[in-house]
Parts: C-alpha cells; structure tokens; sequence
C-alpha cells in the first residue's frame, strides 16, 4: 500500500437494482430535465423504443445508431437528431459503444448523462472518451465526459449471451489487475479492485452455467461497477496499451482482446508487481497468469488472438507500436519480451 496517495473521487449517482429500469423518469426529472434522447445500437434498438414509449412526453426521440469506437460521423449524425429533436439530456441505453456515443455528445455540449448499463466493460463510470476519426482513435479526459446518473439493473443483463458475459466479464477484471499496481493507486482503489474481481470471479461460472441467474447477474454488474471505478480513478499499464494498440490499429473486437491478453499481461508484471497482485493468488492461484488463462479456458473464453483474425505476420509490428510511447508499467516495457507475450497470446498458450 503507498503511504501517500491522493484520491480524485469520481462524483455520480449509481443506482443498483433488480427492476430498476423503471427509475429513468425519475432520474430525467430529477436533473431539472424533459426531453430525453435515446441512445442505443441497431441491436437494442427495441429496448430503446420501449424505454421511450414509457417515458412519454420525457422522451424526445430515439437514435440507434451507436457504434463500436465512437466513431465521429455517429456523433456528429446524433448531435444533429439532438438538437432537432430539441433534446435537454441523453439516456444512453447499452454496453460501451452507445455509452460513448452520450459521452461524445456530453463532451461537446455538456448535456447531462444518465446511462442504463448492459455489459460489464465500465465505461459508465470514468471520465475517459475514446473516439474514432477516418480510423484513428484518440482518448480524451473531461469531467463533462463523466455521466451523472448511472442505473445498473441486472435483469437487464440476462439476455447478454454468455460468450459476451465471460468476455465482458474479463474485460472488467482487467482493468481491476492493472489497478491494483498503478503508479497512482490508493487504498480504495485498491479495494475496489479486489472486490471487483472477487465478484467476477464468483459470477461468472455460475453465468456460464445458468445464464438466467438473476443473483449471479447481480454479482457479475457488481463486480464490473467497480473494476469501471478503477479504471476511472487511476492509470493503466501495459495491458491496456497492448489492447489499445491491437484494437486500434488491427481493429480487433474490445472485449474479446481483453479477456485474450489478460493473463499474458498480467504474467508479464507477476514479478514486478508481486505484493501488489498477492490478493489475487486467494483467486487463481499463485501464478497470476497461468491462473487467470485456466480461468478463462474454464469459462470458455476466447484464448487466442489468431481465432480474432490476426494475421502472425502484424505481431511485430503490433509490438514496435505498443513499446514506441509505453504507458507507465510496473516492469520495464521490454520489446523482445512484449513481443513474446504477443507470440503466445497469439497462439493461445498458457503464460509461463
Ligand atoms: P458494445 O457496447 O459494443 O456491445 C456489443 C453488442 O452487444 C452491441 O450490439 C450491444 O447492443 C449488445 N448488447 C449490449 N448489452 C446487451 C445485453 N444486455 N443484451 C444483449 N445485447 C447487448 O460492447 P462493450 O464491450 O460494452 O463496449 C465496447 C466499447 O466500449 C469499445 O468501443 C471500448 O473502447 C469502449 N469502452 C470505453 C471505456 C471508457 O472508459 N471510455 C471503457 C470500456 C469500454
């Protein structure tokens, strides 16, 4: 635990719950709001117009347009159907991609966010906009990225197929393992991020198995609440910048990415950050990475990043790019050693 630490909390409503859906008028009202835009994807869509059609004169209007990245003609297609339909907030109903279409809007004109969350990837809950122009992706921090209001409602959640649950799951956990050694970690953050994981870990078996387990459902969107507080409170090491980079530049899938490189990243540190990840031996063994890969095999999860499309031939490049500007790392970020972890990543074996 470092003996100094300062600790920005994210401000935000979170409200958790079985059912909770039906407090978005409330929420709306609350906000001295009164014309809603709906957010979602062309797959929730029907999820949006209900939600709509149950808050009437609240909402203004549906866009079902959200897309993976943030891609800027969405936003910009969304800001135009905001202002026409002369929209005061937004209700971005979904997983990350229609969260950071609300954020792409609140960022550039501020407009208040309330989020129904549906996957564990945790956006919901940092200040952080990754947004896509003619294929390159950049990051920015802002408080107006931040939503207001952020409604977790598990039987919401039931019908998130399991292979998304595990690698969603997975995606959640990640953040929380790099939480637990970054440079400007705090003991709370440290918690959350142990508790976080612990959920996870309870959740996901039990998802696998039983899908429609409305306590395992609530356990997983428990755990996934705070390992998104993690990711918003504190910085991200290697394994992010090695997702960042294979998604950005590879345009491979989120989640899947994630949960791939996870224990290989999280191996790569065992040494370095060895007291720091102790609280996870209790979880999958002393060997954090073989552990977190027997895990994730356990659970069916996507082992290896040839199954996504990756071509053997893009890993060097894709580890000259993740050591050309390294986010900060517990252990010295070593290109023959990055370039190795790809390999095995690659090919889906156990980390050593
Ligand atoms: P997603 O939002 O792209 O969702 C994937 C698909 O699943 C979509 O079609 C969606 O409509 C559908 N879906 C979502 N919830 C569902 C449910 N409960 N039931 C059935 N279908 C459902 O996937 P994601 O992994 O949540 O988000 C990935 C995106 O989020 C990426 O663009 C990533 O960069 C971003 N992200 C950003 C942050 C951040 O802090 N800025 C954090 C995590 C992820």
């Amino acid at each position: 635990m470092p003996n100094q630490f300062n600790y920005d909390i994210n401000p935000g409503r979170i409200i958790f719950g079985a059912g909770k859906l039906h407090v978005v008028a409330d929420e709306v009202r609350r906000l001295g709001r009164a014309r809603a835009l709906i957010l979602a994807t062309p797959y929730q869509l029907s999820d949006a117009w209900k939600l709509a059609e149950n808050l009437g004169p609240l909402a203004a209007g549906v866009f079902g347009q959200a897309a993976m990245h943030t891609p800027l003609a969405v936003t910009m297609k969304a800001m135009e159907a905001y202002d026409a339909l002369d929209a005061d907030c937004v209700v971005a109903y979904g997983g990350g991609s229609t969260i950071g279409l609300g954020k792409a809007i609140a960022y550039r004109n501020d407009a208040p966010q309330i989020v129904v969350a549906t996957t564990y990837a945790g956006s919901e809950v940092t200040p952080i906009l990754g947004q896509t122009e003619r294929g390159v992706k950049t990051t920015v921090r802002d408080w107006k990225i931040l939503p207001e209001v952020v409604i977790y409602d598990p039987e919401l959640t039931v019908g998130l197929p399991v292979k998304m649950s595990v690698t969603s799951g997975l995606n959640a956990m990640a953040h929380a393992i790099e939480g637990v050694y970054a440079r400007d970690r705090n003991p709370v953050s440290s918690l959350m991020a142990i508790e976080g994981v612990r959920a996870l870990r309870d959740a996901l078996p039990i998802i696998v198995n039983q899908p429609t387990d409305l306590g395992a459902r609530s356990n997983a969107l428990y755990g996934s609440w705070l390992c998104g507080s993690v990711l918003g409170t504190v910085g991200m090491s290697l394994h992010h910048k090695l997702c960042h980079t294979l998604g950005g530049r590879f345009d491979l899938p989120h989640a899947e990415t994630h949960a791939i490189v996870l224990p290989h990243s999280a191996a790569y540190n065992a040494q370095a950050a060895a007291e720091e990840l102790s609280p996870f031996a209790e979880f999958f063994g002393d060997s954090i990475g073989g552990g977190l890969y027997d895990f994730a095999h356990s659970l069916g999860a996507p082992l290896a990043l040839n199954d996504l499309g990756l071509e053997e031939a893009h890993l060097d490049e894709a580890a000259d790019l993740a050591v050309k500007s390294p986010y900060w790392n517990p252990r010295r970020v070593e290109r023959d050693a990055v370039r190795l972890l790809l390999q095995r990543a690659w090919e889906g074996s156990r980390p050593q």
